[in-house]
């Protein structure tokens, strides 16, 4: 894991909400189209479990996606998420709308995005993310650039230094090395 700033981790400590781009962060960015024009993604599982085990620990997560698909809908249940806009024009406006819903402050909430349509959200939250293989021009603008890919682990990256920052990760993880 990278070496996290005391700046990074003064941030992640106050964070109650994960929101998360859907296209370039928990996916590799590619879209499969079938005949009917439905769309197939590939999510990775570690992220999955990732976001279970932050859930766990009380932080929660949410999807803000530009595009509309069945198999985003199958991934937030699979998952418990109840926080999912798709089909989003304005995330600035979304983002106002998810802060009035859960009544948190920006300094609570930490996005992960991989393009231009996000730097309005990035340049507000509390802790600002993006993934290796971003369009480039987000890295100077954020807080943190994950050492793995979207759809490959950054999104797991990301949930671990939160645990870790906000001092869970032994609680959450305390089942699995067993006594
Ligand atoms: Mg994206």
């Amino acid at each position: 894991m990278k070496r996290i700033s005391g700046e990074i981790r003064k941030k992640a400590k106050r964070i109650k909400l994960l929101l998360l781009d859907v296209d370039g962060v928990l996916t590799d960015g590619g879209i499969v189209m079938d005949n009917r024009g439905e769309e197939i993604k590939r999510f990775d599982v570690r992220d999955g479990h990732g976001i279970r085990m932050l859930m766990r620990a009380r932080v929660q997560v949410g999807f803000i996606t530009g595009r509309s698909s069945r198999v985003v809908t199958h991934r937030a249940k699979d998952l418990g998420i109840r926080i999912v806009y798709q089909k989003v024009y304005n995330k600035i406006e979304v983002y106002q709308k998810i802060k009035r819903r859960t009544g948190l402050q920006d300094q609570e909430i930490a996005y992960v995005g991989d393009d231009i349509v996000d730097l309005p959200i990035l340049r507000k939250v509390g802790l600002a993310m993006t993934v290796r293989d971003c369009w480039t021009g987000l890295k100077p603008l954020v807080d943190y650039v994950t050492i793995r890919e979207g759809g490959r682990g950054a999104v797991r990256e990301i949930v671990e230094l939160l645990l870790r920052a906000q001092g869970k990760w032994g609680e959450i993880t305390q089942r699995y090395y067993g006594e």
